[in-house]
């Protein structure tokens, strides 16, 4: 499988496991961010890209470059690198309680 595939490494896997927590429980139905660049996504998350790699929605660019990943015609950006892995890392949660 190639969400398998893309998962090497300590790092990624608990991107991942951060990155579908985010997406299955906290991402916003509305006026989200991406998990991946960190931008806005303005309206419902269902307008945007359902991500191939996590749980929840990403931006349409980022889905569209997961697409060109998925294809082979990119190189993956490791789950580890995502904006919102990123800033966990940095201290700064995206989640507000
Ligand atoms: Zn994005």
């Amino acid at each position: 499988m190639i969400r398998v595939n893309r998962v090497k490494g300590t790092a990624n896997v608990i991107a991942l496991q951060l990155l579908d927590e985010y997406g299955m429980f906290y991402q916003p139905n509305d006026d989200a961010i991406c998990p991946c660049c960190g931008k806005f996504m303005r309206g419902p998350v269902s307008r945007h890209a359902k991500s191939r790699w996590v749980a929840g929605y990403v931006c349409s660019q980022c889905g569209l470059m997961e697409a060109l990943e998925d294809a082979g015609l990119l190189d993956a950006v490791p789950l580890s690198e995502w904006a919102y892995v990123r800033d966990w890392r940095n201290g700064h949660s995206w989640l507000w309680f």
